[in-house]
């Protein structure tokens, strides 16, 4: 694969570059030559005029382009129109340009289109997109996207547009300039070859919300509040014009079909709500991200280990329009430009950026989407260097990275802190089993449950430690211990047999409560059980063989767990008072 990248000036300068082209072209056997066309302009007439010289300088030719956010040539962030021009050298390389009308009505419908033209095309190893999606759910489309042969890898870029009057635009050879297209570019062949990959480099900060309020790229509510209190609140990022610069640099962060994915506000509405880059899900945990660049600059020298043993010819970048504006102007080329040690790098900064993962289409955001192509087998034994400066990771960024290390691993001792006092809360210190408040609420939860699902059995088994005092009194408050320890590691042991639902807590002393969600008889033959190998425990020191006194009794429709309870409670007196060491069943 042979590449040319050039900025376009003006249509001599241009008619000049295509003729070099055209000549470098004449003695050579090219199997297909593709254009595209990264523009920063909305300018439809300039971006005809560069079309119809392609058409009659290479009327052989295809193309295709889109509106951006400023281009990537040679690895570099450039702004204008960048002009790549790709060669396949190889007879077998087959690369084809196909435009689709695409708006929210007819997602599905597009890629089923689409899907039929790959169904007649088996040479077929990637589909690179450029698409319009302003203000559109890209959802179904790349759910329906993800049900194309696995075996295809599919990526792309979202068009871009800052001008608020005119929409973001794709144009191809096969279709006219639109503000609501996708161009396919359908490529492959024998020796064709493909590979991509992604990279965030954003870290987590702290502090989990759940998404408890959702609707297509609406975000209303993180934990019941509304969201833009979360920027508010964390970051004092006020709802101001400068909002979406400020946000930007803070985009949530949350796993979506097994991948770190993310999101960024773009607006924040009058009711507290965010809009956001593209959809995102209900009931996900999210959190608020921040673009470290020593982190960003590491995963992208791990990527380009990658892609440098894939040994590309070329390779194409879509990064997020987002990422420059946190890198800046001067800085922006840093996590592209080490591509280019590898193979010519070209790209642009997009709205949204798509790959396929594991068989599913995302669609990302604030991301870097990075695939590189090569015709025939790799050519050296060894790889080309990925060649990436030491001295991009230090300076400035350090400072940032450590504050952010500060945060996670400060939160992550809060987390955990966090994690003990809710297990104390709910445990009883002795024997680690629920505290009685917890075995309560779970009672009183179960019987709630029951007032929809009145034929589900609940059981409750209470126990009591016979002649336990005597215990204290022989051997000392230590082995009295132990022995209540030893009850409860049985009573642990056997609720695990049980179902899922099923509990036990401490009640009191040395009396114990198990709820089971089974019939009576089996309940009845679980205490007895329980009662049987208790009493075959044979305690250190001379404490010797204890037993237990358990009553049973099982849940009448439409009673509450006060009356439950005086019951099992009676059960267990009347086991007492009949010689103790049984179980009565109520
Ligand atoms: P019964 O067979 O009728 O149940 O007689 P009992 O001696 O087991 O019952 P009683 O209620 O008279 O005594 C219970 C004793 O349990 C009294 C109390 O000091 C002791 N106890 C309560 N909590 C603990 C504890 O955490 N550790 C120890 N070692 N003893 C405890
Ligand atoms: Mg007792
Ligand atoms: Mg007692």
């Amino acid at each position: 694969m042979k590449q040319f990248q050039f900025i376009y000036h003006n249509q001599t300068q241009f008619r000049k570059e295509l003729i070099k082209i055209q000549q470098w072209q004449k003695n050579r056997i090219t199997s297909s030559i593709l254009f595209d066309i990264f523009s920063e302009s909305l300018n439809q007439n300039l971006l005809s005029e560069i079309c119809r010289t392609i058409d009659e300088i290479l009327p052989e030719a295809s193309y295709r382009g889109c509106s951006t956010n400023g281009n990537i040539m040679e690895g570099c962030v450039q702004t204008e129109i960048v002009i790549v021009c790709s060669v396949g050298e190889y007879p077998s390389t087959r690369m084809e340009v196909v435009q689709m009308p695409l708006n929210a009505e007819n997602a599905v419908q597009t890629v089923q289109e689409l899907s039929a033209v790959i169904a007649e095309r088996p040479w077929i190893k990637m589909i690179e997109m450029l698409v319009t999606i302003r203000g559109m759910s890209m959802t179904e489309f790349c759910d329906e996207l993800g049900k194309l042969p696995k075996e295809i890898e599919i990526f792309g870029g979202g068009a871009f547009s800052s001008d608020m009057d005119n929409e973001a635009c794709v144009f191809s050879k096969n279709g006219e300039y639109s503000s609501s297209s996708v161009v396919f570019l359908l490529a492959g062949g024998e020796d064709f070859h493909v590979t991509t990959l992604h990279v965030t480099g954003w870290k987590p900060l702290g502090k989990k919300f759940l998404v408890t309020r959702a609707e297509g790229s609406i975000l209303y509510e993180l934990d019941g509040k509304p969201a833009y209190d979360a920027y508010y609140k964390y970051l004092n990022i006020r709802n101001d014009e400068h909002f979406f610069s400020n946000t930007l640099e803070f985009p949530f962060f949350y796993e979506h079909h097994g991948l770190n994915i993310l999101r960024a506000p773009i607006a924040s509405n009058a009711d507290g709500s965010l809009t956001m880059t593209s959809n995102i899900e209900e009931n996900v945990v999210a959190r608020i991200a921040y673009g470290d660049p020593w982190t960003i600059l590491e995963r992208i020298r791990q990527s380009g280990q990658n892609i440098r043993e894939f040994q590309p010819d070329t390779i194409r970048v879509y990064s997020c329009a987002a990422r420059r504006t946190f890198w800046g102007m001067d800085e922006i080329s840093k996590e592209t430009q080490p591509f280019q040690s590898v193979a010519p790098t070209s790209g642009f900064y997009t709205s949204g950026e798509f790959l396929r993962t594991n068989g599913f289409v995302n669609q990302h955001n604030v991301t870097l989407v990075v695939a590189g192509f090569r015709e025939g087998e790799p050519a050296f034994a060894e790889s080309p260097e990925f060649h990436m400066h030491q001295e991009q990771f230090s300076g400035k960024v350090s400072m940032i990275n450590r504050l952010a290390t500060f945060i996670e691993a400060a939160t992550e001792e809060l987390e955990q802190a966090n994690q003990k006092l809710e297990f104390m809360a709910v445990s009883d210190g002795l024997t680690q089993l629920c505290n009685r408040r917890e075995i309560e609420r779970r009672i009183k939860a179960s019987l709630k449950e029951r007032s929809h699902h009145p034929e589900k059995p609940l059981c409750l088994i209470m126990l009591d430690i016979d002649n336990f005092k005597q215990v204290n009194d022989q051997f000392g408050h230590k082995e009295g211990d132990h022995v209540i320890i030893g009850l409860s590691g049985l009573l642990r042991e056997n609720v695990k047999k049980y179902n899922p639902d099923s509990a036990v807590g401490r009640w009191g002393g040395e009396e114990f409560m198990l709820m089971i969600q089974h019939p009576l008889d089996y309940a009845k033959e679980a205490a007895e059980q329980i009662r049987k190998e208790f009493e075959a425990i044979d305690f250190e020191n001379s404490v010797g063989h204890r037993t237990v006194s358990v009553g049973v009794t099982e849940f009448i429709a439409g009673e509450d767990s006060d009356s439950l309870c005086i019951r099992v409670d009676k059960a267990l007196y009347q086991a007492k008072k009949s010689g103790k060491n049984r179980v009565v069943v109520l």
